[in-house]
């Protein structure tokens, strides 16, 4: 089946995003661009995709599990699972290597917990965007331990990508499937790292607004709409990325 997929969204638990980004509106809007798959991505959180997935049961989109981790090395990486539970314990993992900084959020805005009637359950306080004190290494374990994916996020792009901090790809990483920024062009993006030749390359949208979600969005040749066969699509190259608006 043909499935269109937007892995990468923020929500209003990450301070740099939008607070319109809540659970509901990222649902609503999903649906009405006809997205199969997302996932709600907060940097180093699942807390608020769980909302979302409960809002998506029982309507045609399925909402995965997911966060944008920061490595050590200051490098962002998407983290996906299926399971609800899976994500909890690596959530849980993940909080305990999350420095115990407050968030100024006159500074970095605001990391809001939304319900699903878009009531406030509560403000996170701990400094969200922030490194973790795991490696690429650590956090590939970590997260193939609780039966997720890992898809180095916007690898060409500063201050976050992979290829910006570390200029290279870890020999953990050879042949994974990698995110380019969709503001980027991908013959550009291989002039300047060739070793991503090898690499299958996405991009989805990254919005902090309403309006980006699905700006770039994936479309997988895939058995079902399961992680794992998504992950397998991805890896064999069936998938191709459409744009929203002109390109570059
Ligand atoms: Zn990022
Ligand atoms: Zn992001």
């Amino acid at each position: 089946m043909k499935l269109a997929a937007d892995l990468h969204i923020h929500s209003t638990l990450s301070p740099c995003a939008s607070l319109e980004m809540s659970p509901t509106a990222i649902v609503r809007r999903a649906r009405e661009l006809s997205l199969d798959v997302i996932a709600v991505t907060d940097h180093n959180s699942v807390e608020n995709g769980f909302t979302a997935a409960k809002l998506a049961e029982a309507s045609g989109l399925k909402v995965l599990f997911g966060m944008e981790a920061q490595t050590r090395e200051d490098v962002h990486v998407l983290c996906l699972f299926e399971e609800r539970g899976q994500a909890e314990r690596f959530h849980g993992r993940i909080d305990a290597l999350l420095p115990d900084v407050r968030n100024d959020p006159d500074f970095f805005g605001d990391q809001v917990v939304v319900d699903e009637r878009e009531n406030i359950v509560r403000h996170e306080e701990k400094l969200l965007l922030n490194a973790l004190d795991l490696s690429i290494p650590g956090l590939l374990e970590l997260a193939r331990e609780h039966g997720g994916v890992c898809i180095p996020a916007h690898v060409e792009a500063p201050p976050f990508g992979l290829l910006v901090n570390l200029g290279m790809v870890p020999a953990e990483l050879e042949g994974a499937v990698m995110e380019i920024s969709c503001s980027s062009r991908r013959e550009q993006v291989l002039k300047a790292f060739p070793c991503l030749e090898r690499h299958p390359l996405i991009s989805s949208s990254d919005a902090h607004y309403l309006e980006d979600i699905g700006r770039a969005r994936l479309v997988v040749e895939s058995s079902s709409p399961s992680l794992a066969d998504l992950h397998a699509a991805l890896r064999a190259g069936e998938f191709r990325v459409t744009y929203e608006r002109a390109h570059g």
